[in-house]
């Protein structure tokens, strides 16, 4: 009873802390925890409320990391329709729109005629409803009468409250996306036959999902734009944006009065450009009459309604020239055609390099070198070369001609059938793909490595010290120092980086591999399927495509891998080299170094903060106390340390400093 709480209490104290962290991080943009220590404050609510199942309400933070399977998601009908606007490139249809809308307030007595501009998201809109100030129901829009209800689902993005006010029964609408920084990330965790083509599509397909965990993982945001239902409502759109921000959403912020048409056409203008610096896409600007009493008298035409619109911003575009293309080699061999331009202004930045994807690509577009090009950014987050003004094309224009052999170590090149890739066949040998290997390994998803960039990479492969991955731990800091820009701290500095990654998962470590088509979800199951690399070495075609997730394709290209003759030799290393292969010794990996220690903090942290030092020490065996006794084993003293320090040097109390507690660690 007393446990429960107890536990009751520091649930709610954790709950309250994780909320206040993550509104400094995802709505403020200036957070005070780090990302691992913030986990730690998730993770230890999520054992506690596995622990006292009872006391898990519906507005716990920890909803938000998913866990949820949904079979099959149940239908619900809006409680109004979730009308579509009426879209325009043309800023003469949003001058009749205005007009239009003039008119129509007139015949209802009203003269002034306050509109309200707002960025426009490029996402996916959903509809949220509260009750006594829970989110009850999240819902996809559907064909705008009937959705299917994903609450599992939104309920793990960070920006979509649990919890607001009691304000009665309100609906919230707006805009689900993905900020580019994320997406960038998904794609790159993902197999490239399984990449996006832009955030929103990426938005659209992680919503459907069933696992509510991967959903989490892929860290969506959420923007106001709509709200109704409030008791003695604002009739105003303009102050109910406001009204959404005070409950704790989102809005955007990017949105404005416009008390003229003039307002909103330099509105309009004023984002053309800046919104390319958004860490987020949008594609045009939503006009909405202010009165919002108005919206009802003006009504809807069979799709859209009368008393707004959504401006799109036209495709931007520019025109330069092809100089070169260049073949670049991936870490799996794909050669991919790159063409370099004169250097060109588009969308906010200077271009100078677009990817041509493949030959197919080459032949469709019917590009030669030195020709005029147009180049174009949509929903992309990178231009591509869309067409080519053959009327220009100068008389020097050359053949894009296909390489026979590797531009990297002069393999002849192949192409397996029905594929529109070509291959470098010298997987072992390739500088190019043991570069790229070395490079995914140390990526953020990977092993997190940061002090293995590009330029040590590249010398680290051109002189020979390393040939794969394995390598790298058995690099010595005399090696390192005299390489070009590394001196003796960066040397120290990567090779404590590699020995801290040593602790990282199994499962980090199978993506960290990078097995041709497993991605992040596909290693994690993959790692519980089979919990140790012996294991997934013995599994046949058969049993791994029982894996979820894990169709022929993917089974093959894992018994492909591990059929090589090179990885006995190659799987022997990395064991030598202390990595987790099997999903045990991560378990294990936290220390016990402080079994039995009883701890206390004076003074202030710099590295963490007084709950994180505490749970560090916890973890790893120890307690934690807040007054000096005889029982006390170790003071850690900060900066100012308070009356405590000087009593524990009069009782004889071990001190040390944040440095050495840090190395106790
Ligand atoms: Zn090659």
């Amino acid at each position: 009873m007393t446990d429960s709480i107890h536990a009751s209490e520091r649930i709610a104290h954790l709950r309250k802390q994780i909320e206040h962290h993550s509104s400094l991080y995802y709505i403020e943009a200036r957070p005070e925890l780090s990302d691992y220590e913030f986990d730690k404050l998730l993770e230890q609510l999520i054992a506690l409320e596995r622990q006292f199942p009872d006391l898990v309400t519906p507005d716990s933070p920890s909803l938000r990391v998913g866990g949820a399977i949904t079979k099959e998601f149940v239908s619900v009908i809006h409680r109004e329709p979730m009308l579509s606007l009426s879209n325009t490139y043309s800023l003469g249809e949003v001058e009749e729109f205005y007009n239009r809308v003039k008119k129509l307030i007139a015949l209802e007595g009203v003269d002034e005629q306050e509109m309200v501009a707002e960025l426009k998201f490029d996402g996916v809109a959903i509809s949220l409803l509260y009750r006594d100030g829970l989110l009850v129901r999240g819902a996809t829009r559907g064909d705008g009468v009937q959705g299917d209800d994903i609450t599992v689902n939104i309920r793990t993005i960070p920006t979509v409250p649990l919890k607001i006010g009691d304000v009665g029964e309100i609906e919230v609408r707006g805009e689900v996306f993905m900020r580019k920084e994320d997406f960038e990330q998904l794609n790159e965790s993902r197999p490239e036959e399984e990449r996006f083509a832009n955030p929103r599509n990426a938005t659209a397909g992680t919503l459907k999902l069933q696992d509510s965990a991967e959903v989490a993982r892929r860290r969506m945001s959420f923007v106001a734009y709509y709200l109704k239902g409030i008791r003695d409502e604002s009739t105003a759109h303009f102050s109910r944006l406001k009204l959404l921000e005070e409950l704790g959403f989102s809005t955007g912020n990017y949105y404005q009065l416009c008390r003229e048409l003039n307002d909103i056409n330099e509105f309009i203008a004023e984002w053309s450009e800046k919104r390319w610096k958004l860490p987020y896409e949008t594609d045009g600007v939503v006009l909405k009459l202010n009165a919002v009493t108005l919206w009802d008298k003006l009504g809807a035409t069979a799709k859209s309604p009368r008393w707004a619109i959504a401006y799109k911003y036209p495709a931007q575009q520019a025109r330069t020239v092809l100089i070169a293309v260049v073949f670049q080699v991936g870490r799996l061999g794909t050669i991919t055609p790159v063409a370099e331009l004169e250097p060109v202004l588009l969308a906010g930045s200077t271009v100078s390099r677009s990817t041509l994807h493949n030959f197919d690509e080459i032949q469709r577009l019917g590009i030669m070198v030195h020709d005029r090009v147009i180049i174009e950014k949509s929903g992309e987050v990178i231009p591509k070369v869309i067409s080519v003004v053959l009327e220009e094309r100068p008389s020097d224009a050359l053949p894009i001609v296909i390489p026979s052999n590797c531009p990297e170590c002069g393999t002849p090149l192949s192409r397996p059938e029905g594929e529109v890739s070509y291959y470098c066949p010298n997987e072992e040998e390739c500088p190019a793909q043991i570069r790229g290997r070395l490079l995914h390994f140390a990526s953020r998803n990977a092993m997190d490595i940061k002090s293995l960039g590009k330029a040590l990479v590249d010398q680290l492969v051109a002189i020979k010290l390393v040939k794969d991955v394995g390598d790298l731990y058995f690099l010595q800091e005399p090696q390192l120092e005299n390489l070009e820009r590394m001196g003796r701290k960066s040397a120290q500095n990567l090779v404590r980086a590699l020995d801290e990654s040593r602790a990282k998962s199994y499962e980090r470590l199978l993506y960290a591999l990078g097995i041709r088509h497993v991605g992040r979800a596909t290693a994690r199951e993959l790692s519980q399927a089979c919990p140790s690399l012996d294991a997934l070495m013995q599994a046949s075609e058969e049993e791994l495509s029982t894996v979820p997730d894990i169709g022929p394709v993917v089974a093959r290209s894992i018994c492909d891998y591990f059929a090589k003759p090179s990885v006995p030799d190659f799987f022997e290393k990395l064991n030598a080299a202390g990595l987790q292969l099997s999903a045990l010794e991560s378990a294990a990996q936290i220390n016990r170094n402080f079994e039995g220690l009883t701890v206390l903090f004076t003074g202030g942290l710099d590295r963490h903060d007084r709950q994180t030092a505490s749970e560090l020490v916890m973890e790893r065996g120890g307690r934690v106390v807040n007054s000096v006794s005889k029982k006390t084993g170790l003071i850690v003293a900060g900066h100012d340390p308070g009356s405590k320090l000087d009593k524990a040097l009069k009782l004889g109390v071990r001190v040390v400093s944040e440095d050495e507690f840090e190395a106790m660690l």
